[in-house]
């Protein structure tokens, strides 16, 4: 179930991963064979994080547009539909607020971590191994990142969706499988008001997600 939810979200990744390799690649190439000064690695690495930055937010808002309808379909009689959906609003406002599951905003993040690698070369010797680590490094944990984001956006746009579309009632869907940890599976199949959830995901690399329920449903187990 869970893997139809976050298939935009998938499909995204391997598109970003393949792009950012190639300019992690580049980059590795050029600290090789050029000899950079302070200012030039400065602005080099700065137009990098800055090219996938863009790249980056338009799958983004092509994961939230999709989850956004998968919601709408999901939903009996749902009529907003995506159309009337500004996904670029919506991720530019994700990226730019707290989030209290990975603990960080974004957007201050992303500049962070590109400042960071940015130190990392300048300290580091041309063309050695510890060079090719710092940029390996610096892949990773910006795809963990990235990784993680796909997700929020899959969510909080499946959330808008329902919204928009007058559910007030969400059943929480647990990944099913040994990994999923107590918390999420204490959760699964409970009803929450759409207005007073947990916050979803619950933890890095939880893939729950929600489903449309009933007032009737929500009552029947409050009762139990
Ligand atoms: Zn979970």
């Amino acid at each position: 179930m869970s893997e139809d939810i976050f298939i935009h979200a998938d499909r995204a990744l391997v598109m970003i991963f393949n792009q950012m390799s190639r300019e992690f690649q580049n980059l590795s190439t050029q600290l090789g064979f050029d000899e950079l000064n302070v200012l030039e690695t400065r602005n080099t690495v700065n137009a990098m994080y800055q090219r996938m930055n863009e790249m980056i937010v338009r799958r983004y808002e092509e994961v939230a547009q999709n989850a956004f309808q998968d919601a709408v379909i999901a939903v009996p009689r749902g009529e907003v539909q995506k159309q009337e959906f500004d996904s670029s609003a919506f991720v530019a406002l994700i990226l730019r607020g707290y989030n209290p599951v990975s603990d960080f905003v974004y957007t201050r993040e992303y500049t962070r971590k590109r400042d960071r690698l940015f130190e990392s070369i300048i300290a580091t010797e041309r063309g050695n191994q510890e060079m090719r680590r710092n940029l390996k490094r610096a892949l990773d944990v910006l795809a963990n990142q990235v990784r993680q984001y796909v997700d929020n956006i899959t969510i909080e746009a499946r959330i808008e969706g329902f919204r928009r579309n007058g559910v007030e009632y969400v059943r929480w869907v647990a990944e099913d499988d040994r990994k999923t940890c107590s918390i999420c599976r204490e959760r699964n199949g409970r009803i929450f008001p759409i207005d007073d959830l947990p916050d979803i995901p619950a933890h890095w690399h939880c893939r729950c997600h929600l489903e449309p329920a009933t007032i009737e449903g929500f009552e029947r187990q409050e009762v139990v």
